[in-house]
């Protein structure tokens, strides 16, 4: 599964995505100074496992990750080819959901592409070169759908179907708030189509420190920010990337003290990575035993045959059963026989639909 990171130059993405993966793209003060999409492999926090890897005494813990790409350079003209945009925008089609990094920070150092801090109109900058981008996608599927119109029902089905969500478009609006999808057949074209701005999108805020301990709701930019999501029923999220930056070069304890003087539990990525996973329909079931704990993700409504099978073909190929035991249950009882006494550990066959936080041991043949 993979996160795109994007946003206008100069707004934060590189800052955010280096704090996010320590990694080593370059953050320089000047537009497209980072020209290759960078990917990074980022852990999703899950305090269960800590828990887990201390009851069954095992130092070995592996959690579950998430894959974030920084796609840098996209700007006004995009979608027409300026600033190589057109290679830009193609890598968004390859992510599966999109972080939207939107300025929110007052900084006269740092350049902004349009001169002045206004998040609601980089966001619509950025959106519009999505729009564009689609309507591309979209009048290459006319074109091949007029063509077979003439004897082809489905196809003129599909043409009309097209030619609405190019109006939807034309207005300015995403594909995700087009609300005229009829049938299944509809939906699956909609989903075939690959369009950015049916992914879904969290808007990361990126403030000042100073707007950080009442999560920027003083900050006019990022009130802004919300009423537009809202109406989009996307998520916002409101990050320092400059404090995240300082944040990823400490130690556990110096980060939790860090985060207590600036009045947060929790630092703004942990938020989003764990936002990100939610957004992508993502859950973590876990193994735990002496040699390693360990969170496999899966999406919701995965069954148990299909969970096993994130561990080995075999295990899906060869499954006779999953013993379960939920998280709460097993560390309400302290071990795994107390809660098998208790008869919390079920025996669950191929239907089973799995859950976040179930604690599985899969039986199968060989
Ligand atoms: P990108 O072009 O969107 O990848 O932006 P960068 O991450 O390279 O950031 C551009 C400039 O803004 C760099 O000089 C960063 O240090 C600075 N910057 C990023 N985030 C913040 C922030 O939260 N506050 C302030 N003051 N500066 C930031």
């Amino acid at each position: 599964m993979k996160l795109g990171i994007v946003g206008l130059p100069n707004v934060g993405k590189s800052t955010l995505f280096n704090s996010l993966t320590k990694g080593g793209a370059e953050s320089a003060n000047y537009p497209f100074c980072t020209i290759d999409p960078n990917v990074g492999v980022v852990t999703v926090p899950d305090e269960r496992l800590q828990v887990l890897g201390d009851m069954y005494q095992t130092k070995k813990i592996v959690p579950a990750v998430i894959e974030f790409v920084d796609i840098a350079g996209l700007v006004k003209g995009a979608s027409k080819g300026e600033g190589l945009g057109n290679q830009f925008l193609a890598n968004i089609r390859e992510v599966d959901a999109i972080v939207h990094v939107v300025r929110c920070f007052e900084d006269t150092n740092i350049v902004h592409v349009d001169g002045s801090i206004n998040p609601l109109r980089d966001i619509e900058t950025i959106n519009l070169e999505l729009i564009f981008s689609d309507l591309e996608i979209l009048e290459r599927r006319i074109a091949k759908a007029t063509k077979l119109a003439r004897n082809d029902k489905a196809a003129a089905k599909e043409l009309g179907f097209l030619e609405k969500i190019k109006a939807h478009l034309e207005e300015g609006k995403l594909a995700k708030t087009f609300a005229e999808v009829a049938d299944e057949e509809e939906q699956e074209w909609l989903n075939s189509y690959n369009l950015l701005t049916y992914k879904p999108v969290i808007y990361a805020a990126n403030v000042g420190e100073e707007d950080l301990a009442d999560d920027g709701a003083s900050n006019a930019g990022v009130k802004a920010v919300r009423e537009y999501a809202q109406a989009e029923n996307s998520e916002v999220f409101v990050v320092s990337a400059g404090i995240e930056q300082e944040l990823a070069e400490l130690d556990a304890d110096e980060k939790k003290e860090f985060l207590e003087d600036l009045g947060l539990s929790e630092s703004g990525l942990e938020k989003l990575i764990t936002a990100s996973y939610h957004i992508l329909g993502l859950i973590s079931y876990l193994t735990a035993g002496e040699p390693e704990v360990r969170a496999w993700t899966i999406t919701k409504g995965t069954k148990a045959p299909g969970a096993a099978g994130k561990i080995h073909t075999d295990f899906e190929r060869g499954f006779i059963r999953a013993e379960v035991v939920s998280y709460d249950d097993l560390v309400a009882c302290g071990s795994n026989a107390a809660a098998k006494e208790k008869g919390l550990v079920r025996l669950e066959g191929k239907e089973y639909v799995v859950k976040d936080g179930d604690v599985i041991l899969f039986r199968f043949n060989v």
